[in-house]
């Protein structure tokens, strides 16, 4: 599983290194969310790993306001017990 999400990545790093010129694609800019609410567990388990780790800006695109503000909704939805710190798999 492991060298499954590292081949992944690696794929995905190459492709942004031919996008340089393409603009941000950041999903909740995109969708010009303000306040990311950390009761969407389904919505921020997009941005995790398969080991439930928060992806990097660089896999995901995300801008750093709103990777920071998901990483504190994934902190926040941990500690109330919405999303376990390990995914079951
Ligand atoms: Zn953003």
């Amino acid at each position: 599983m492991v060298e499954k999400l590292e081949k992944e990545t690696n794929k995905t790093m190459a492709k942004d290194l031919k996008d340089v010129k393409k603009k941000k694609n950041c999903a909740f800019c995109n969708d010009k969310i303000d306040n990311l609410d950390y009761k969407d567990a389904s919505k921020l388990k997009r941005f995790l790993s398969e080991a439930g780790k928060i992806l990097p800006r660089r896999i995901t695109g995300t801008c750093a306001k709103h990777q920071r503000m998901l990483s504190n909704a994934v902190k926040k939805a941990r500690e109330s017990g919405l999303m376990g710190y390990v995914f079951e798999n």
